[in-house]
């Protein structure tokens, strides 16, 4: 599909912008060719669109525009951009994965000297791949959260008061993807681009409610006192980052707040966390939200790290839309169970459309 039948298809922009505009979805034509085999799925995509749209019938949308990696480098290096635009353009087939291979640096005699070398150098795990079309998709879903970033912005200008939500149903997922280096199936920091476009016209607060730690986008931020960013999740992954007592480099104390629940904790556990996590957003006062909407605290997503069950995720959508903060939602883990899914978006999205109604 180029990118012509791309504006063809989606020519509606703005048709339906009236008393609704205050809501909009970005779509990603290619999101639900992607494949990621064995671990994740589209369908949080699919089932977080559906959701969406059941819960905001006349919410606008958006045509995704190419951008030949311009926001992925607000908050990534070059290189590493570079290295995905040339993952885009090898024939599938032509790198050999698994490599099975990840060049710390002691490792490192030589410079790589090919495709799969540099692989070895950009990615902190072996799951995270450049297949080509997986490539497309994160800079496609770069270009995404910062378009819709743009619009939640110039809405909120537009409608002064008016809570907005804007949805980037981002695939692959990015909030494990650090400045110069991906991993955890993320390319680029969907949810970080976002707040770094975002944070022009204010102070930006980013809530990850992922199952599995936002190292990315803490380390995206770790040091801006214009950004906090929050994450609650299970203790463990990625292991070498996410605990508490990571608030905030030198430039930025407090600007950090990881809040890690122990391994199977169910929304008792949790609760406290998240009105912790607003008690912060709401001390910072900022002007935007931007949430990074995992799916994966759900018992079936998870492999039972966090064990939510779906209604739960009814329950953080009334409190974070009770924040009444112009929000933009990217979208993180989910792990292909689609009815599970399905259940958690539309318990999500439906009580985000009441608490606004
Ligand atoms: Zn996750």
């Amino acid at each position: 599909m180029n990118s012509t039948e791309n504006s063809t298809q989606n020519s509606t922009e703005n048709s339906t912008v009236n008393d609704d505009a205050v809501i909009a979805e970005m779509t990603d034509p290619y999101v639900e060719t992607q494949e990621f085999p064995g671990i994740i799925y589209p369908t949080s995509v699919t089932a977080t669109l559906a959701a969406f749209r059941r819960a905001f019938p006349a919410a606008a949308r958006l045509v995704p525009e190419e951008d030949d990696g311009a926001a992925a480098l607000s908050v990534h290096s070059r290189d590493y951009v570079d290295f995905v635009k040339e993952g885009t353009r090898r024939p599938e087939g032509a790198t050999k994965f698994p490599l099975n291979v990840i060049a710390l640096p002691e490792l490192r005699v030589s410079e790589p000297r090919t495709f799969e070398g540099r692989h070895a150098g950009y990615f902190f795990d072996e799951v995270t791949q450049a297949r080509p079309a997986v490539c497309e998709g994160a800079l496609r879903s770069a270009a995404a959260s910062r378009q819709g970033a743009r619009r939640l912005a110039g809405t909120v200008a537009r409608d002064a008061g008016r809570p907005a939500l804007v949805l980037v149903p981002s695939r692959p997922p990015g909030h494990h993807a650090l400045p110069g280096v991906g991993g955890g199936l993320c390319l680029f920091a969907n949810a970080a681009i976002a707040a770094r476009e975002l944070s022009r016209g204010g102070r930006v607060a980013v809530l990850d409610i992922d199952q599995d730690h936002g190292n990315g986008t803490q380390a995206v931020f770790y040091d801006d006192p214009s950004v906090l960013t929050v994450s609650i999740h299970a203790e463990g992954w990625p292991h070498v980052a996410g605990f508490a007592e990571e608030t905030g480099g030198p430039g930025a104390p407090g600007s950090n707040l990881n809040l890690p629940l122990p391994t199977g904790s169910g929304f008792d556990a949790y609760e406290p966390a998240l009105e912790t996590a607003l008690e912060a957003i709401v001390r910072f006062d900022p002007a935007y939200l931007v949430l990074a909407l995992g799916y994966d605290a759900q018992r079936e997503q998870g492999f039972g790290a966090l064990r939510l069950e779906s209604e739960h995720f009814g329950v953080l959508g009334r409190r974070i839309a009770g924040l009444r903060l112009p929000t933009l939602v990217t979208t993180e883990g989910c792990y292909g169970y689609y009815e599970s899914t399905a259940e958690a978006a539309g318990f999500f999205f439906d009580a985000w459309a009441e608490q606004w109604r």
